[in-house]
């Protein structure tokens, strides 16, 4: 079994401050789950996916409580105090050390938030019906940092070279928009050679409404999903078949005692 790899956030947040997801590298998922499978509800092995959790809180460099989250595509923010059982929302808050706060994810895109002074974090599941609903309103809205004092970072996810969809997507996006962001959103659907087909891209969806609510600090993987079976699961490439998913984990290290 070869070893797990991490990829490690890209950002100018504080040494305090873990950030990471996984790849399909290294795990004990076999069949169409192949590699480091993290999600419990796919259809893979409930050992495998309990060894792989374990695996995973070994390789950290310090003690970790996981939260897991139930995610439904909403706009519910759940604020973290101690870890516990999976809520039902599609972004997690803590200003609690020793807690790593985990999304998991197969294209869609995982955000994650730091306050630059590194005491208070939180990680979003964003897909396109997410965003939509307003779940990066919704957690900065429910965090005490403003938004000018937050670090953001993009993982992994579909891009545009092969996030295809119908027209139902610009518009849902453009028709809610006021004309200020309209102008901006359209530049975050090409259209293609099909009649009604358009390239999303759901990175740029999210940096635009990230800054225009005023966070500044953007980086962002270059990453695609489904370019790159060998190192991640791609929803999107093996529909209709089932696939495995990564975590995307941010925590505050505890200090030593
Ligand atoms: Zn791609």
């Amino acid at each position: 079994m070869p070893a797990i790899q991490l990829l490690q956030a890209d950002w100018p947040a504080p040494a305090s401050i873990f950030a990471a997801s996984t790849t399909r590298k290294g795990g004990r998922s076999t069949g169409p789950y192949a590699g480091f499978n993290l999600a419990h509800n796919v259809g893979d092995e409930p050992a495998s996916v309990e060894r792989n959790r374990r695996l995973l809180a070994s390789s950290l460099d310090f003690p970790a409580e996981f939260q897991w989250l139930r995610q439904v595509h909403g706009a519910k923010a759940h604020i973290v105090t101690r870890a516990g059982a999976p809520p039902e929302a599609d972004s997690l808050i803590s200003r609690t050390p020793g807690i790593a706060l985990c999304v998991l994810s197969a294209d869609c895109l995982p955000i994650f938030l730091s306050s630059r002074a590194g005491n208070e974090i939180a990680i979003i599941h964003a897909g396109w019906r997410g965003l939509k609903a307003g779940i990066i309103e919704n957690t900065l809205a429910a965090m005490q940092t403003r938004p000018e004092n937050l670090l953001a970072w993009l993982a992994p996810a579909i891009r545009s070279c092969c996030y295809e969809t119908g027209e139902d997507l610009p518009r849902a996006f453009l028709d809610k928009a006021t004309p200020a962001e309209s102008r901006q959103l359209k530049s975050a659907f090409a259209s293609t050679r099909k009649p009604g087909k358009y390239l999303t891209n759901l990175p740029k969806i999210a940096q635009i409404k990230l800054r225009n609510l005023g966070v500044s600090s953007l980086s962002a993987t270059p990453q695609c999903t489904r370019c790159h079976p060998a190192h991640y699961y791609s929803h999107r490439r093996h529909q209709p078949n089932p696939t495995g998913r990564m975590a995307n984990l941010i925590a505050i290290r505890p200090t030593p005692a």
